[in-house]
């Protein structure tokens, strides 16, 4: 099942956390999960820096590790950097102990207040536990470029379905998403713009 737009049952549940952000202005947020990618992520920032965009990269710590480099340079092109985990574990198969200790190693690597459970899988314990140290952070809308097959097409109608002031989009800058989201960013971006929307760096830090 392809959830685009968040029920409000499961925001409920974690109301601590960030789902999208109020805001009276036209900004929207963008996110990229997964990476740093080479090629891929870069495209992604030679896209958003066309658009004057700037967005929010929640990395894995194990990526982090091998590409350095690149990690360096998402920040120092005005983006902001999340924690996804080291190795990029459901926190749903994980012991808290285990899911911590996998969190704390990607801090060592990522310097951030901000955190993505990957596949959005964490337990209360583990979010109550995960959110003394840092903002959590999930999405409004999750229009699916991970789903096999989703043509461009689709995967902007998702996108522009829900989308609204304040909206938190989750995309993944990773070699199995790279090809459809280079392929739909462009459009995206223009068409964001011709709506008048700004894209920003999710705001908040615990
Ligand atoms: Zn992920």
């Amino acid at each position: 099942m392809n959830i685009v737009s968040v029920p409000n049952w499961i925001r409920r549940f974690y109301r601590q956390a960030i789902w999208k952000i109020p805001t009276p202005e036209k900004v929207v947020y963008l996110t990229f999960d997964d990476g740093p990618t080479p090629m891929i992520t870069e495209s992604v920032m030679d896209l958003l820096d066309e658009y004057n965009a700037k967005a929010t990269f929640f990395c894995i710590g194990s990526q982090v590790e091998k590409h350095e480099r690149l990690f360096q340079n998402i920040q120092d092109r005005g983006h902001r950097v999340g924690n996804h985990t080291f190795n990029h574990i459901s926190g749903w198969s994980s012991t808290p102990k285990d899911y911590l200790d996998d969190v704390e190693r990607a801090s060592q690597v990522i310097s951030s207040g901000l955190f993505r459970p990957p596949y959005g899988r964490i337990t209360k314990k583990q979010f109550n536990q995960i959110k003394k140290r840092y903002t959590v952070v999930f999405w409004d809308i999750i229009p699916g470029d991970f789903i096999q097959g989703i043509t461009s097409k689709k995967l902007l109608k998702n996108t522009l379905k829900y989308l609204k002031s304040g909206s938190v989009i989750v995309f993944h800058d990773s070699i199995k998403c790279g090809d459809v989201l280079l392929e739909t960013l462009p459009v995206l971006l223009e068409e964001l713009k011709q709506r008048g929307y700004r894209l920003e760096v999710i705001p908040f830090e615990y």
